[in-house]
């Protein structure tokens, strides 16, 4: 590839508006260009990145079994409400109309969509196990998109579905998505952990995240240090409340007298308080109010993933008997607010009875939960942390505490790039959705489904890999491994020359290979090359050609080589 015949359009100037690396540094390099909020046309570089990406994720999912179909981006109103989605699934569902009046969604997720394919394609048990997949473009209307790619409400979404004819059949297809996923985010060369995400009512262990490490990320996850080195110990994800201007929390002591009149506090005062942008995000809520005959009473209420309100739970506080899920339909109730979307609450809003506590222990539990400003969610008494007898106990959960495995519990953030989830009967049961078992009788089959934000990745990548620079690429998530830079390549016959058949030598080797030979001064093409991230850099110049060497020098290397031409083919492999 000849960069003088390619798209490269780079900024020296830092946006305003990019508050992450990734998002300032994917302006910058001309990666991204928003067309509206949440939504971007990828540049003719940015797609590059984005389809190594997505060959990975296809490579590994066709290795895995998984095969690959493509469902519409649009999908009727009939379908989702098989599901009761349509009402369900919240704001992050983008309804649209058509000139009959009929209504559609664009589509956020694609359980309907498969398993309706599934019930007209499937028939017979021997058809299965079967795993579909598709690389594709998502709609959400997310609340707040931000951070470029990273939370866009347009963005390209890997969604895998499988069908079996039982349980042992699902683990098994399940097991096989997980072991894909760690190949893929291995072969990305990202450093990631797979963490038991909450399953709420489903339970058990048949949901994981996986989570790219990044101290940027939205979510806070903990896992257990055994002191071994594996990336398969223990870990699950903590959600902690978001802060969209981080700065100093009230130590639990000072919290406590904050929310010591519960019932005049508004639940966005106790949000500022725990530094949760309320407002901004419905992930985490705590609702202080009252009951009935005016006892003060706190719910914690944490929506896990925006759009499912049904995922709202009442918080577990000492002396209650175990969490539960709260419906829809009394969170509505009880907080009076809008589907997708929580608070802010009017203050002394009635809220249920959850356990006659004193108030100091409700603040205690709300601010002081694992440590200031933060609650653990997707964490679970007793599963994953001993149960605690006291509020203290609760309080000292912070890192350093024992983890179920034995493990020092440590606590990172990451940013979520996958999701696998075993999703049981619950769409081909509500679709009927049949095959014939071997006995000959009708079927529900087993589903699981399996996401990865593919476009997510390429931030998550650059959130996780840059320096003051620019983007320090994975080999494999590169635009090209290898620039080959001209010095002067208008004056200098010669060293254009040399430098196009070094280019074609390492093309020819099945390098991905890319000649800058624009003509830029060596000060701007190499800041160029350094801002695009590009892993390996070859400098061709007068100088070189004469001393029959050329200057190489690795993106994260601190200096620059003078190698022998076998010497640089041997170091490029
Ligand atoms: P999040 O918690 O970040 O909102 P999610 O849990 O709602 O994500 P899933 O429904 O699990 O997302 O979708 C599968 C994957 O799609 C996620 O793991 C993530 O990588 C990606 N994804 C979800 N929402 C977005 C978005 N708004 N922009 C980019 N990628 C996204
Ligand atoms: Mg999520
Ligand atoms: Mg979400
Ligand atoms: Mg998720």
């Amino acid at each position: 590839m000849r960069l003088s015949q390619f798209h490269l359009h780079t900024e020296k100037e830092t946006p305003a508006e990019a508050e992450l690396a990734s998002h300032r540094l994917m302006l910058r390099a001309g990666m991204i260009r928003k067309l509206a909020a949440g939504i971007y046309t990828w540049s003719p570089l940015g797609l590059r990145v984005l389809r190594k990406v997505e060959a990975v994720v296809r490579e590994e999912m066709n290795a895995a079994g998984a095969v690959e179909l493509l469902m519409p981006s649009i999908q009727p109103r009939e379908l989702w409400e098989e599901t009761g989605r349509w009402e369900k699934f919240g704001g992050q569902l983008l309804k649209i109309r058509d000139r009959k009046d009929a209504e559609y969604a664009y589509g956020p997720t694609h359980e309907e969509v498969i398993t309706d394919f599934a019930r007209q394609e499937l028939s017979s048990y021997r058809q299965l196990p079967v795993t579909f997949y598709q690389v594709q473009a998502k709609f959400r209307d997310e609340i707040r998109p931000r951070f470029g790619v990273m939370r866009a409400r347009e963005f390209l979404m890997k969604d895998a579905y499988s069908f079996d004819v039982d349980a042992e059949g699902m683990a098994a297809s399940y097991a096989k998505m997980h072991a894909a996923y760690t190949r893929i985010f291995t072969r990305l060369g990202l450093r990631f952990r797979a963490v038991l995400a909450d399953t709420g009512a489903i339970g058990g262990d048949a949901s994981q995240e996986f989570h790219v490490l990044a101290d940027s990320g939205e979510d806070a996850i903990a896992w257990s240090d055994t002191g071994r080195d594996d990336a398969e110990g223990y870990a699950a994800n903590v959600e902690t409340a978001r802060s969209a201007a981080p700065g100093p929390r009230p130590a639990p002591a000072e919290a406590m007298r904050e929310v010591d009149t519960p019932t005049q506090k508004t639940c966005e005062a106790v949000a500022e308080l725990m530094g949760i942008p309320l407002a901004r995000t419905a992930k985490s809520v705590a609702v202080v109010g009252q009951d009935a005959e005016g006892r003060p009473q706190f719910v914690l209420v944490l929506v896990r993933g925006d759009h499912e309100v049904n995922e709202i739970k009442l918080g577990k506080v000492p002396g209650l008997a175990d969490y539960r899920m709260a419906t829809e339909a009394e969170i509505l109730e009880h907080l009076g607010s809008e589907p997708g979307f929580l608070g802010p609450v009017a203050p002394a809003k009635p809220v249920r009875v959850v356990a006659d506590l004193e108030v100091a222990a409700m603040a205690d539990f709300v601010v002081g939960a694992n440590r200031v400003g933060a609650h653990i969610a997707g964490v679970n008494w007793g599963r994953d942390l001993p149960e605690p007898d006291t509020v203290a106990d609760i309080r000292n959960v912070v890192e350093g505490d024992r983890a179920e495995d034995g493990g020092t519990l440590r606590l990172m953030r990451g940013i979520e790039v996958g999701h696998i989830f075993q999703l049981g009967r619950k769409y081909a049961e509500a679709m009927g959705c049949t095959v014939l078992d071997a006995a000959g009788k009708a079927a529900v089959p087993m589903m699981g489904c399996y996401g990865i934000g593919v476009s997510r990745i390429v931030a998550a990548a650059i959130e996780q890999n840059h320096d003051d620079a620019g983007i320090v690429w994975p080999q494999a998530m590169a635009p090209w491994t290898v620039a080959v830079c001209v010095i002067n390549p208008k004056n200098d016959p010669a060293v254009a020359e040399a430098a196009a058949a070094l280019h074609d030598e390492l093309a020819a080797r099945g390098l991905d290979v890319v000649l800058d030979d624009r003509g830029l001064r060596p000060g701007p093409m190499f800041a160029d090359m350094e801002l695009i991230g590009i892993p390996h850099r070859v400098v061709v110049s007068g100088r070189g050609l004469e001393a029959g060497t050329f200057e190489y020098r690795a993106r994260t290397a601190a200096e620059a080589e003078h190698l022998d031409r076998d010497s640089l083919l041997q170091r490029l492999g």
